[in-house]
């Protein structure tokens, strides 16, 4: 019997429970492609899966984490072959088919993307799904015309792994950037990414009003709730909110006023069904329009073990910028 490492997460009477063990070669799900995995990282949504604070997971035995980079070792699917390096983020991968955290994945050769070219199987996953979804964001933006002209971006969340990788993309794009935070002290850590202001998280997550003094004609939104509310309603004429988080709440306590009298248009963000062409556009754009200076810097990593020590830290905010983990 073949088996391999790999994070297991259980349900039972008692409630759901992640362990690191040995997970056998048959229990694989259906795939056309098998790859090696080398690199994973530690998204909030794997911090959920993980901890079985929300319900991500919605089959069980499963395998968490969201994404991975590796080699493929066999394929029947006309795209792939033997010793491609290859990336997975989103499609269910970690929530409904068995996911990144093992040395072995089985998975649809349509989900994945190649590895772009100069570009380390270490740096796809230290930006990985957070980064990927930064980088929609700063699409979406640039797609409604939001040019470095316009006025300043802000980024909610900023200390975060999709705030620390949309600061750096925003800042070699030539943008003022906005970084609001709940941790003062990283001050230094986001002026080094490329903020040049800072704002008080506090500043923007009580309820505020309607409309309020216009000040960033963009921004990319982690948070949600009343700090989303609060983001619309300080959005210039003719602006836009890339929204694509919900690390402060999933409600959104807001008023159509922004929309119908300043024209600000708020803009969703999805990673996991993003369709391949924008899905491509994004990882070629992240090999060329992020600083790997700065992903160096805001990266740490961790061992396949670290994940279960890393899950509940990410949903108490405890993580600053990335982690990526080294698998096998
Ligand atoms: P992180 O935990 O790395 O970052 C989230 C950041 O949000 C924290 O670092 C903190 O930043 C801030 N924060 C945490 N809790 C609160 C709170 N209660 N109120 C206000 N701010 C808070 O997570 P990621 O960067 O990986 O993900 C960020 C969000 O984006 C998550 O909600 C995640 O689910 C979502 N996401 C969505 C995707 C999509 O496809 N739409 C894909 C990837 C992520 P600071 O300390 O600087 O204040």
């Amino acid at each position: 019997m073949a088996t391999f490492r790999a994070v297991r997460i259980d349900k039972t009477d008692a409630g759901q429970s992640a362990r690191l063990t040995d997970f056998d070669d048959n229990d694989l799900m259906d795939g056309d492609v098998t790859v090696r995995v080398e690199w994973s990282t530690v998204n909030y949504k794997d911090g959920l899966a993980v901890s079985g604070k929300a319900p991500v997971v919605r089959r069980f035995p499963m395998i968490p984490g969201i994404d991975f980079c590796g080699m493929v070792e066999t394929s029947t699917h006309p795209e792939w072959k033997p010793g491609d390096r290859v990336i997975l983020n989103g499609w269910g991968c970690g929530e409904t088919h068995l996911g990144a955290y093992g040395e072995k994945a089985r998975v649809n050769g349509d989900w994945l993307v190649p590895v772009p070219g100069g570009m380390t199987g270490r740096e796809a996953m230290a930006i990985g799904t957070a980064g990927f979804t930064a980088m929609l964001a700063v699409m979406a933006l640039q797609r409604h015309g939001i040019s470095p002209d316009r006025g300043p971006v802000i980024v909610t969340g900023a200390a975060g792994g999709v705030g620390s990788v949309a600061i750096a993309l925003l800042a070699k794009l030539g943008f003022r950037v906005i970084a609001s935070t709940g941790r003062p002290q990283e001050e230094p850590y986001l002026k080094n990414l490329g903020a040049s202001e800072i704002v008080e998280r506090k500043e923007l997550s009580a309820p505020g009003k309607p409309l309020a003094r216009e000040r960033w004609a963009g921004a990319i939104d982690t948070v949600g709730s009343t700090t989303l509310a609060n983001v619309l309603a300080g959005t210039r004429y003719g602006g836009a909110v890339a929204a694509c988080g919900l690390a402060g709440g999933m409600d959104l306590p807001t008023t159509v006023a922004p929309f119908i009298l300043r024209g600000v248009s708020l803009l969703g963000i999805d990673s996991v069904m993003c369709p391949q062409p924008p899905r491509r556009e994004a990882w070629k754009r992240l090999a060329t329009d992020l600083d790997r200076g700065k992903l160096q810097t805001m990266t740490n990593e961790i061992q396949l073990p670290g994940v279960l020590v890393a899950a509940p830290a990410i949903l108490d905010g405890r993580i600053r910028g990335r982690i990526v983990v080294k698998i096998g």
